[in-house]
């Protein structure tokens, strides 16, 4: 049993795992390199033969695990891909999402450098087009949580609810007498839209992701109240309020919070902007498998009300109407993608607002090293789509709603563990974050051996 960390390893995007057992080639994951510094990895030939991969195994849609997908199937991969029922469904809408900005950007990106003469790191071509997309549909197998799905004589694989987005698991496969476990994303417990990831006794193998193990997420409380005094600050200033959402399961939440709070009546009516045509049909999805989620949203769902939908809230799907909200004066809030501010209709928002002092950027999600939102977070200049602006709005930042399980929520989740697991991976983390979190595993399980892969390390596993 043999196995290579191809992403996420000292860094927090690109998750692929390449497990070779029983003759078999899993890889689990097939997530995109997102970091600045590391997106010419998603360029560079794949380290595994793709036509040789007889599984891909995805923990959840999100682009960092499923995004490569696409490219592995124009290069060759032909075998199943499992996954759980709205997985499938978010991914397809994610990917066709995705192709559609890399195309986009591809184009600016090209007029760019012919305009300044000069040529990029890596080539003007999108790294794959819908048509790419399209073709990994077929390769879909959809499993349900909890169920042996039997993929050899001797290896057998079981999803279990992750609690991180909707139909995110943690995949433990069971071959040769050995558990290995893939954490995938860990969720949190008191999320009120997903239910709490599940508590996993006992696995010989763990590859664990590590992405929040260094700090502790605010209160959803104090963020909820944070959220509640940023929105009236921004309106009694007359500025607009900008919010890059991942359209995956943070906006339904953040829509989720806005209707808490309209209906408590601690907030004005503002019109609000879904400007992203992936989070709105996303939202769609999330009202198909209400029985998937939890708590207050399941609560409200059962009464027929939904929870992610209030009066002033515009969808906007088309260009048109997304260029028409930069014409509005006075406050609105606006949600749009990418979360990241990687790419997307984000941009053109912070270009209007980040020189306005009236105007609040309103981060609600992690932001990753080497990313544009990164940037805003910790820098007074950056640069949007060639220019540079001075960062003169009010930038705000809400970890409270993270998706994430926190350090002492991957504490909780991990000490779980009757048994001391023989090896624990720790991997999608910064360096840092990953070195100050084995510290502490080190000590709880002092007969597990911890180890922190490199990108490309392999392993063999008796
Ligand atoms: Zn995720």
């Amino acid at each position: 049993m043999k196995i290579k960390f191809l992403g996420a390893c000292k860094n927090v995007t690109g998750s692929k795992f390449f497990l070779q057992i029983d003759g078999i080639n899993l890889l689990i994951d097939c997530g995109l390199f997102q970091e600045r510094e590391l997106k010419n990895r998603n360029w560079e030939k794949f380290p595994v033969p793709p036509e040789k991969l007889n599984y891909i195994l995805l923990t959840h849609a999100h682009l960092d695990h499923s995004g490569y997908l696409p490219k592995i199937v124009k290069d060759g991969f032909s075998g199943k891909i499992l996954c759980t029922k709205p997985t499938k469904e978010i991914t397809k809408i994610a990917l066709l999402d995705s192709a559609k900005l890399m195309v986009e950007d591809a184009e600016k990106k090209r007029k760019r450098h012919q305009k300044e003469g000069r040529k990029g790191p890596y080539p003007e071509i999108p790294l794959y087009e819908i048509s790419d997309v399209e073709r990994v549909f077929s390769f879909f197998e959809d499993v349900s949580y909890n169920e042996e799905i039997k993929i050899s004589e001797k290896v057998k694989v079981v999803f279990y609810d992750a609690g991180h987005i909707l139909g995110s698991s943690f995949i433990k496969i069971f071959a040769d007498g050995k558990e290995i476990l893939f954490s995938g994303d860990i969720g949190r417990f008191n999320n009120p839209i997903l239910k709490a990831p599940t508590l996993i006794e006992s696995s010989d193998i763990l590859i664990m992701e590590t992405t929040y193990g260094d700090r502790i997420h605010e209160d959803r409380k104090i963020a909820e109240e944070k959220f509640q005094k940023i929105i009236n600050e921004t309106k009694e200033k007359g500025g607009n309020i900008v919010i890059p959402t991942f359209a995956i399961e943070r906006a339904q939440e953040v829509l989720y919070y806005l209707k808490k709070l309209l209906i408590e009546d601690k907030i004005p009516h503002l019109i609000t902007f879904l400007d992203s045509p992936m989070a709105i049909e996303i939202t769609e999805v999330f009202k198909r498998y209400y029985f998937y989620l939890d708590g207050e949203a399941e609560k409200l769902l059962n009464k027929n009300i939904s929870p992610f939908d209030f009066p002033l809230l515009h969808f906007t799907k088309s260009v048109e109407e997304s260029k028409v909200i930069n014409h509005i004066k006075g406050s609105c809030i606006i949600m749009a993608g990418s979360g990241m501010c990687t790419g997307g209709r984000i941009k053109h928002h912070l270009i209007q607002n980040i020189e306005r002092p009236e105007s609040t950027i309103l981060f609600v999600g992690y932001q990753a090293k080497g990313t544009l939102g990164r940037e805003i977070l910790e820098k007074d200049e950056v640069r949007i789509l060639g220019n540079y602006y001075k960062v003169k709005a009010r930038i705000e930042k809400i970890d409270g709603f993270s998706a994430h399980a926190d350090r002492d929520e991957l504490l909780r989740w991990l000490y779980y563990f009757k048994k001391s697991p023989e090896k624990i991976f720790l991997v999608h983390g910064e360096e840092e974050v990953i070195n100050e979190f084995s510290e502490i595993v080190k000590k709880r399980f002092s007969l597990s051996e911890i180890i922190i892969p490199s990108y490309l390390e392999e392993f063999e596993i008796q």
